[in-house]
């Protein structure tokens, strides 16, 4: 039998390495360059992030989720969900640790359906963190549900043209190619009519139109760019995967970067919980401490049920796509997962700012930007609502409806059951019938 909560000695060594790394080393860049993590690494930054990079592989810590023969440690996504708890603490972690998102996903995809060229090309120094990439894929007119794509790729000579309009790319400004999702056969159904491409940044028709920010940016540092394509021409070999793959790619490609943004959300929670208790033993209010009133343990004794659950959930969803080797024989769980995330972060950041007064909720604090950061997670990589009819659907495979008119469990259908299966004993019993 087999069904443990520790950590191995070894890992959980590391892992304490981490925890103080973050906190001492990483946790400082958010300060000093907010905002910058997907910009090309120089001068100062260059200078100081160079180093941490190093002493990362150094303990054998760098790209964890990939195998040794792409750069990884091959650790899996167990322990690279332990080690992103600890990440989730600082927007510059994963960078510094070789694991950040859009580029894990995109990596992954790489790995598993690029032809050795594209891995040599893009893959490589991906993985050495030198380079930056986009994931082009929602629209302006659809997100949600991609059979509203229009962005076109038609086939010429020995070329693809690709036109379209794709919105919220991430890191467009900076990423030195972009991963396209466009309709390459509008005369099947959607799900077998599109397919990916590589497509370098500087190809000619590429435009980023603008960079949307989020709540908080300034106007110049958004990095979610509206990208027009315009006759962009890209050679044969830019196909991605198979023709008419995007769909079975895309899940892939989503699959795991949901579940890694709930590994990280797990960091953020429990920051937002430590944030809390802290409060709660320093301020004095009415004669006692915030820790001694009742609704404040309340919001306490919430915030850590919530974290515990969401916490061994997402553990165990990392643990069976080890087990599966397979992102879609876990939709499930990654669904359910993501459905979880935005509501727990949402409810321990907003009991940590209620808990602070008007400081939890001024610029002086992390606490709102971990609220907004909730409600980006309830829409990125897909809708709350749209992951619930995932989990919905697929919960639903488990069942089929009753036979007759009413229910299985209708009371009085079984009673008689169970009193025909007893009949020879109950017979016996004085006054039962
Ligand atoms: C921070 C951030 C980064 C992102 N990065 C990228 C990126 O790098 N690349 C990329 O391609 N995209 C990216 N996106 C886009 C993201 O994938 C889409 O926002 C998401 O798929 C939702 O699409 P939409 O915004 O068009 O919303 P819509 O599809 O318009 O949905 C809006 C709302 O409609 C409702 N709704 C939609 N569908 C259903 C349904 N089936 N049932 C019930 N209600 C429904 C929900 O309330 C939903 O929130 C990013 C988004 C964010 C916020």
């Amino acid at each position: 039998m087999s069904w443990d909560f520790s950590t191995e000695p070894e890992f959980q060594a590391k892992l304490d390495w981490a925890d103080t790394f973050v906190r001492e080393e990483v946790e400082p860049l958010d300060l000093v360059w907010p905002g910058l993590q997907f910009t090309a690494l120089e001068g100062a930054r260059r200078e100081a992030i160079a180093p941490l990079k190093e002493e990362v592989r150094r303990q054998g810590l760098w790209a964890t989720h990939l195998g040794p023969e792409l750069g990884g440690q091959g650790h899996g996504q167990l322990q690279l969900s332990l080690l992103n708890e600890i990440l989730g603490r600082a927007s510059w972690a994963p960078i510094v640790f070789g694991c950040q998102a859009p580029d894990t996903g995109n990596a992954e995809i790489l790995a598993h359906y690029g032809t050795q060229e594209q891995k040599e090309r893009y893959l490589r120094p991906l993985l050495a963190g030198e380079i930056f990439s986009c994931y082009s894929m929602t629209e302006p007119q659809g997100g949600s549900d991609p059979t509203e794509f229009t962005t076109r790729a038609v086939r010429d000579g020995d070329d693809w043209v690709i036109n379209g309009w794709k919105y919220f790319s991430s890191n467009a400004r900076t990423a030195s190619f972009y991963i396209v999702m466009a309709v390459s056969d509008p005369d099947v159904e959607p799900h077998k009519g599109m397919s990916m491409f590589l497509v370098p940044a500087d190809t000619p028709g590429v435009e980023i139109v603008r960079s949307t920010g989020l709540f908080g940016d300034t106007e110049d540092e958004g990095t979610h760019a509206l990208v027009h394509y315009q006759d962009v021409r890209v050679p044969a070999d830019a196909l991605f995967g198979d023709e008419g793959q995007a769909f079975v790619m895309a899940q892939t490609r989503l699959g795991g970067g949901r579940i890694h943004h709930a590994m990280r959300t797990i960091g953020q929670a429990r920051k937002a919980l430590d944030i809390m208790c802290e409060r709660a033993l320093s301020r004095h209010t009415k004669g006692s401490r915030l820790a001694d009133k009742q609704f404040v343990q309340g919001y306490i004794a919430d915030s850590y049920a919530q974290l515990q659950q969401f916490r061994l959930f997402v553990l165990y969803t990392a643990w069976s796509i080890d087990k599966h080797q397979n992102y879609l024989k876990v939709r499930k769980d990654i669904a359910a997962v993501k459905v979880v995330m935005p509501q727990v972060l949402h409810d321990i950041a907003f009991r940590a700012v209620q808990v602070h007064g008007a400081l939890g909720t001024s610029n002086e604090m992390p606490l709102m930007r971990f609220l907004h950061g909730s409600m980006v997670m309830g829409i990125a990589d897909g809708p709350t609502e749209v992951h619930k009819v995932t989990v919905a659907r697929q919960v639903l495979r488990d069942y089929k409806p009753a036979e007759g008119l009413w229910p299985s469990s209708h009371l009085p259908g079984r009673t008689e059951a169970a009193r025909a299966k007893y009949a020879h004993l109950l017979e016996l019993e004085v006054g039962n019938l």
